[in-house]
């Protein structure tokens, strides 16, 4: 059965006499107990009970099987961003001595985190580049207790080869937990599980939101004891989720496998006109032939997210490419993606990835929304006006 089927269809038990689609809010910070006998013997850790609002209640548990069935895992634990499900990862397998690989397009907070909290902590991590297996194998040490995976990379959307990356870890540091951040993927373009990932983590703030008024992250595993480790570390770290929020969340669901389809139609045909324009000098997009990484997301994907990012000729200074963003119109300057509106963000590709970064002109990256596509490229093609000189 698809996924999308899955989730409409997905086991939910409601009050007799009241068969309705929609999953209850059941809110609350005390759970009342009967007597103390059960309050000693019920267990929130394998959800056959409830005993603090922190620790769930039938509407976000019913949300955490929901997001184990889109990314295929087992146990799915929801937290207040798709960041703080990165840094939960994290606390929970990182210890002072530890080591943690991240690779060079990693999502950027994720390694302003570890080079302050983390190094503060006593924790190291080294710097790999995600397109070079031989580079992951020689950052890898007997430290090495954490690989953090991206596919594809942050704003410049390299497509890695993830088996290639998956198989060194597990011969060179049989020791380390693999995450990856699985957000563009969504649980739809490919199935991080069946690929050997240990981990993953979902900003449910994009996709599964869909609308941009929702932050809340996800941490999903298969194994039982590191369901453990990551659960008990979670409580004791005291993450939550508002439940009005979870409810917003549980309604947008069915319809993300759409959501997705349509932006990723409407970001390959926004894709394939940016290549034509000679003010873009390259076009990154990994379902686009010539795209970094393109031949590995061949080979792992059926789709892919509404993210393209142009690189802009370099004889556009940093004013005139302002000058561009600020002239479109249906694209709203904006971080986030996967929402209704299709946002657009210019980054400076030193600033984002150092003196190594193989781009020179200014780096803009478009979020495709739900607009028409031909409406989209009508905005573009107007804006691009100024930078017709
Ligand atoms: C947005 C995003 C996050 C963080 O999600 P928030 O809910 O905004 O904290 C993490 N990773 C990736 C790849 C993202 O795009």
């Amino acid at each position: 059965m698809k996924k999308i089927t899955e989730l409409i269809h997905h086991p939910y038990t409601p009050p007799a006499g009241f068969a309705s689609p929609a999953v209850p809010v059941h809110k609350g910070s005390t759970v009342y107990f009967d007597n103390v006998a059960q309050m000693r013997s019920r267990s929130w850790l394998d959800r056959s009970g409830y005993t603090y609002g922190l620790h769930g209640t039938p509407t976000s548990f019913t949300l955490e099987e929901r997001i184990a069935t889109v990314e295929g895992g087992t146990h799915t634990m929801l937290v207040s961003s798709g960041l703080a499900a990165v840094t939960m990862v994290d606390m929970a397998l990182l210890k002072s001595g530890d080591q943690v690989l991240l690779p060079s397009n990693v999502y950027n907070p994720n390694k302003t985190f570890t080079t302050n909290e983390l190094a503060a902590w006593g924790v190291t991590h080294a710097v790999y580049d995600a397109m070079d297996a031989a580079s992951l194998a020689a950052a890898i040490t007997p430290q090495t207790k954490l690989v953090w995976l991206e596919a594809p990379g942050s704003v410049t959307l390299e497509f890695p080869d993830l088996r290639a990356l998956i198989g060194v870890v597990r011969e060179r540091a049989p020791q380390a937990v693999i995450a990856l951040d699985n957000t563009w993927g969504a649980g739809i373009a490919f199935d991080a599980f069946s690929l050997g990932i240990d981990v993953t983590i979902h900003a449910l703030t994009k996709y599964p939101s869909g609308g941009a008024d929702v932050l809340m992250g996800s941490v999903t595993c298969r194994d039982d004891a590191l369901y453990r480790t990551l659960a008990l570390s979670r409580s004791r770290v005291g993450h939550g989720v508002g439940i009005n929020d979870v409810e917003l969340v549980l309604r947008a669901l069915p319809s993300m496998a759409l959501r997705y389809a349509a932006q990723d139609a409407a970001g390959r045909a926004f894709a394939s006109w940016c290549q034509a324009r000679r003010q873009f000098v390259r076009v990154l997009h990994p379902a686009l032939a010539g795209s970094p990484g393109h031949e590995h997301w061949a080979s792992h994907c059926t789709a892919a997210a509404g993210l393209v990012t142009v690189e802009v000729d370099p004889r556009f200074k940093t004013a005139q490419t302002d000058a561009f963003v600020d002239a479109l119109k249906l694209f709203r300057i904006g971080y986030s993606w996967a929402g209704p509106t299709s946002l657009v963000v210019p980054y400076d590709p030193k600033a984002i990835r150092g003196g190594s970064s193989p781009y020179r002109g200014t780096l803009i990256r478009f979020c495709i929304g739900l607009e028409d596509v031909n409406d989209l490229i009508a905005d573009a093609e107007r804006a691009l006006r100024v930078l017709a000189a």
